[in-house]
């Protein structure tokens, strides 16, 4: 579960404050995809990047988890904000941000070493690297590189990554802003797909809304602020 509450973001502009995140609360439950929409600059990318914990907001609480497992990745050090992410939660940004040197399989397992990797046997990592290329329909690609992916393949990976700690969380912004229609499609049915069968409480910023069906729940953004909160 990620629960967003009272969350307010001001970034400085000169001399004066934006407010990009303006008082929003939404409560994403596990194995849920929820859709965050609006126009350009509506604060989305600033809402999925505190749900992150790679922003601390102003004020308001980010809660992570179920029961006794529940952080406020708003109070947060630096270094345990870092912790929460590899452990806790999953993101792929609107670019695969993928290693152009590895291919599909190793992108997988390095993100599988990070971190108490020296406990991970080898053969555990290579074993889920495979499953989870399964999962994202890559087997048959598991051996190309980025420069040999297209950009659908690419985002596939870049999910795969984000899967390795199956977290608990998966964030993700635009996925399907470099698509053509059919792939992008085919992106967010792998999204809906993964969120069931995973568990997964999933924000997905879009602002392309013949995806709508996709979603369990679908919140649109304005200035900020939540302008409506539709349930599928
Ligand atoms: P969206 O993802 O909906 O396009 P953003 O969250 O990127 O919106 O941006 C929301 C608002 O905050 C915009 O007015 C944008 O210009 C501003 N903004 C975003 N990031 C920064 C930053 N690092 N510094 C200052 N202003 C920012
Ligand atoms: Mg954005």
């Amino acid at each position: 579960m990620i629960e967003l509450q009272n969350v307010t973001l001001t970034y400085t502009d000169g001399n004066s404050r934006i407010t990009a995140v303006d008082n929003v609360s939404l409560r994403c439950e596990d194995g849920t995809l929820m859709g965050i929409t609006g126009p350009s600059g509506s604060g989305k990318s600033s809402l999925l990047a505190i749900a992150a914990s790679l922003i601390r907001p102003d004020s308001g609480g980010v809660l992570i988890g179920e029961g006794t497992d529940t952080v406020d990745a708003a109070q947060l050090s630096k270094t345990e904000a870092t912790e929460l992410r590899r452990e806790r939660i999953g993101i792929v940004f609107q670019q695969s941000n993928l290693l152009p040197a590895l291919t599909a399989r190793e992108q997988i397992e390095v993100m599988a070493h990070l971190g108490g990797a020296s406990k991970t046997r080898r053969s555990t990592i290579t074993s889920q690297a495979s499953e989870l290329l399964e999962a994202v329909g890559l087997t048959s690609r598991a051996d190309k590189r980025p420069h040999q992916l297209s950009g659908g393949e690419r985002q596939r990976v870049a999910i795969a990554r984000a899967l390795v700690r199956s977290p608990e969380v998966l964030l993700i912004d635009e996925p399907t802003s470099a698509l053509d229609q059919e792939r992008g499609a085919e992106i967010i049915e792998l999204i809906e797909r993964l969120t069931h069968e995973r568990g997964t409480a999933t924000l997905l910023v879009t602002h392309d809304l013949i995806h709508k069906a996709a979603f369990d729940e679908l919140v649109t953004v304005v200035d900020g602020r939540i302008r409506e909160t539709v349930a599928a």
